[in-house]
């Protein structure tokens, strides 16, 4: 969720980006490679979607997380990149989502905020993909028509078998927005959404309803995927992820030793990638927001020196070969 105020507007932008993003025309993209294209047994394909955005496929099934295409229609000429304000409409852009997304089996989200939540409703209707989140991630993909058939409410603890792989839903926590008062800032972000709710809806509609982190076991691979800059600890000690997406914008910095407790109660990961740190699909990232990439980057080194770092790029394939 981006920040409103001028004095919180200065500290996101401060430590958006952690990771190197090519000013590419976003729409000139071609919709990414459809799964089971060319993956061996044992891999797994990453795609980044942009802000906290994936494409997840062992070649079999095609998992998408927080999709959030609609980033992108900010920075068109003439728009306004923070997005509408509260009391606006906001809608989903069905070029851009039609752009990027052909496939899709389920969709995981973390919380309901527009930059995590707005666009699969959209998403859930053109592919037939299943949902999977908070009651509030369902209230506002029923917003949108979405069926319960293609709904499945978590509240975090469980661990679910699909046949051609399995999620563990893990209890989180939002991000310490505003100065840590993220609970009390009065922007009417928290809560949860109601039933009922009827697109179009407005910016308002999109609060948090609860976090959930994600624990996705497929093609061989444990990927641990964070759509916030916090976490429990105790609910991710233990986990032994070979890929950890963790999210890394500089709100981060609001945790106490952030990287290195998640790092060691992960037991070092052996490929880290920062999400949630593209600066809301800015093509050009203030200096501060890729210092502060560099630093996240510098933290995974001395906390966890064996793990390999992975900047990623929009809509670029990552492919991680079958796990040792
Ligand atoms: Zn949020």
């Amino acid at each position: 969720m981006r920040l409103r105020s001028a004095l919180h507007a200065a500290a996101l932008l401060a430590g958006l980006l952690s990771h190197p993003m090519m000013a590419r025309p976003v729409m000139a993209q071609v919709s990414q490679p459809t799964a089971g294209t060319s993956l061996k047994k044992g891999e797994i394909r990453l795609t980044y979607l942009g802000n906290a955005g994936w494409e997840i496929t062992d070649g079999t099934k095609v998992v998408l997380v927080d999709p959030f295409l609609t980033q992108f229609a900010r920075w068109a000429p003439g728009k306004q990149s923070d997005g509408p304000a509260q009391t606006d409409l906001y809608l989903p852009d069905t070029a851009l989502i039609n752009a990027h997304v052909t496939k899709a089996d389920y969709i995981l989200i973390t919380h309901g905020h527009p930059d995590h939540a707005l666009d699969a409703g959209v998403i859930s209707n053109k592919t037939g993909a299943i949902i999977v989140g908070h009651e509030t991630a369902a209230n506002l993909a029923r917003a949108y028509d979405v069926p319960d058939a293609k709904l499945i409410t978590v509240i975090g603890g469980e661990d679910y078998d699909f046949d051609d792989f399995s999620l563990r839903v893990i209890p989180n926590i939002h991000s310490a927005l505003d100065d840590k008062h993220y609970y009390n800032n009065t922007r009417g972000i928290t809560g949860n959404a109601p039933r009922g709710l009827k697109a179009p809806l407005r910016r308002k509609d999109y609060v948090e309803g609860g976090n959930l982190a994600y624990l996705l076991r497929m093609g061989g691979h444990e990927v641990l995927i964070m759509g916030s800059m916090n976490y429990i600890e105790r609910e991710m000690v233990g986990l032994r992820p070979d890929i950890a997406l963790v999210g890394s914008n500089s709100q981060r910095l609001e945790v106490f030793e952030f990287t290195g407790r998640l790092m060691k109660a992960l037991g070092n990961p052996a490929v880290v990638i920062p999400t949630h740190a593209d600066a809301y699909g800015d093509p050009k990232p203030t200096t501060a927001a890729l210092a502060d990439r560099k630093k996240f980057q510098q933290e995974v080194a001395t906390a966890s020196p064996k793990s390999r770092f992975i900047s990623p790029t929009w809509f670029t394939p990552i492919v991680i070969p079958a796990r040792q």
